[in-house]
């Protein structure tokens, strides 16, 4: 973490609890990927991973393309300024909107996850009078490594089988109005360990070549998918980018040299936003349970979903720091379970992290929260809304995003007047019945 952030300062001009992205960060830990990585190698951010539009400001002036899989992901991109030839759609159930959307646009490529969207894109593609390119989205026939989550290998609603992709060439011959030019495999996520990004991009480099050969299309493009991961828990090292660079660049040169017209494309969120971002929360109360002691935050799952560790055996702790202090410094020694506002037992922000004794009023930060955050997360759960976020850079804060205000949510409800009669009616029917 970067400090020189004002936290307090922070949460005094826009309240608790918000989410902080440090620019700065933004910024170096990009260029560091970039440098790593071999020149040809672009590099796509998955606006999944952080819809914010001020951060997708710093990042794509820092040099990153985009990624995106719905209309307001596209239209923020747009919106922003990004070249449509720098912005690729991906989804496996992308709308009859979705797609006339991104061949008005004009967008690099869809990333066709079916032969039946194949054939809507021809259609929408066609009815608008256009062309767009689609890059094949490929689920393998074995699974190539074990990433946390695994992509190949299983039944799947993600890509076209790889079998299928194969036996395709009669599909792809009856499509007019769309240039079927290159594939994309996207193969897990969190991955920490350089070699086996290193052993899928073999993999995927080796099947695009294959897929080419066989059934006949151009490879405008190759998209290596990604899913660099960042370390949360106890016991997770950093994926070494030294380790990555030595044995990835290698393959994407000897690729380059056979395919010079090529593109080569990575998709990252995880790894380019996580580091950034600080959820900040202030210690409503304090109390003893049990033997026990909790901290109930005014921030709480419904903002940091990712915090729950889903699919983890154990509940491990995303790392917690104190960031401002009602009372004097004191050393960490006590266990503490922090809890958020919400009315069900698993709204626990951290479980026995230890801390400095914790008063009313402190601050404090769930850190590496930048990607998969609220946008991720049950917003709506008891009615609470979206949390504002600020994002610095270069020493000035940027409110990015407000917090979602009670008229917000209930002025998306519409009410009824003759529902309560209704209602009414309808009780006195049943008690007559009855
Ligand atoms: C979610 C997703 C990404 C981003 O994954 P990270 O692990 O956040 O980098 C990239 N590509 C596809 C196809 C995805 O579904």
């Amino acid at each position: 973490m970067d400090d020189g952030i004002d936290w307090s300062g922070i949460a005094a001009r826009f309240g608790t609890p918000t989410y902080v992205y440090d620019g700065d960060w933004l910024v170096r830990n990009f260029l560091a990927l970039r440098a790593a990585l071999h020149p040809d190698l672009e590099i796509f951010f998955s606006l999944k991973a952080n819809p914010n539009r001020g951060v997708y400001d710093v990042l794509r002036s820092a040099g990153a393309r985009a990624e995106v899989s719905s209309l307001a992901e596209l239209r923020l991109v747009l919106d922003a300024g990004t070249a449509p030839e720098d912005i690729v759609f991906l989804g496996p159930g992308k709308s009859p909107e979705e797609i006339a959307a991104c061949v008005h646009a004009g967008i690099y490529a869809l990333v066709c996850e079916s032969f039946d969207e194949l054939a809507a894109t021809d259609r929408a593609a066609g009815s608008a009078g256009l062309r767009i390119r689609v890059l094949l989205r490929i689920n393998p026939a074995t699974a190539v490594a074990g990433p946390r989550l695994t992509m190949g290998g299983k039944p799947r609603q993600f890509g076209i089988d790889e079998a299928a992709v194969f036996d395709g060439k009669a599909r792809l011959a009856g499509l007019q109005h769309v240039d079927v030019a290159g594939v994309q495999v996207y193969l897990g996520t969190r991955v920490l360990d350089a070699s086996v990004i290193v052993r899928n991009t073999a993999y995927i480099l080796d099947l695009a070549e294959r897929v080419a050969g066989e059934i006949g299309i151009p490879l405008d493009a190759v998209d290596i998918g990604g899913g660099l991961g960042v370390p949360y828990f106890d016991g997770e090292r950093e994926l070494d980018l030294a380790d990555l660079a030595a044995d990835i660049n290698p393959l994407l040169a000897d690729f380059s040299t056979a395919h010079p017209q090529t593109r080569l494309m990575l998709e990252s969120g995880r790894y380019l936003t996580a580091g950034c971002g600080t959820y900040l929360m202030r210690v409503r109360y304090t109390k003893r349970s049990m033997g026990e002691n909790f901290a109930v935050a005014d921030g709480g799952t419904h903002h940091h979903m990712a915090a729950v560790g889903i699919g983890s055996f154990v509940k491990r702790n995303f790392p917690i720091v104190v960031l401002s202090r009602v009372a004097g410094p004191v050393a960490p020694h006590e266990l503490w379970n922090i809890a958020g506002p919400l009315c069900t037992p698993n709204d626990m922000v951290a479980k026995a992290v230890t801390l400095p004794r914790l008063t009313p009023g402190d601050l404090v930060g769930v850190l590496s929260s930048g990607a998969y955050g609220p946008s991720a997360s049950p917003v709506f759960f008891l009615s609470h809304g979206y949390p504002a976020e600020v994002l610095v850079l270069n020493g000035r804060t940027y409110p990015v995003r407000t917090r979602d205000t009670v008229e917000d949510i209930l002025g998306r409800q519409s009410t009824h007047p003759d529902l309560a009669r209704a209602a009414g009616t309808a009780a006195r029917v049943t008690t007559a019945r009855s």
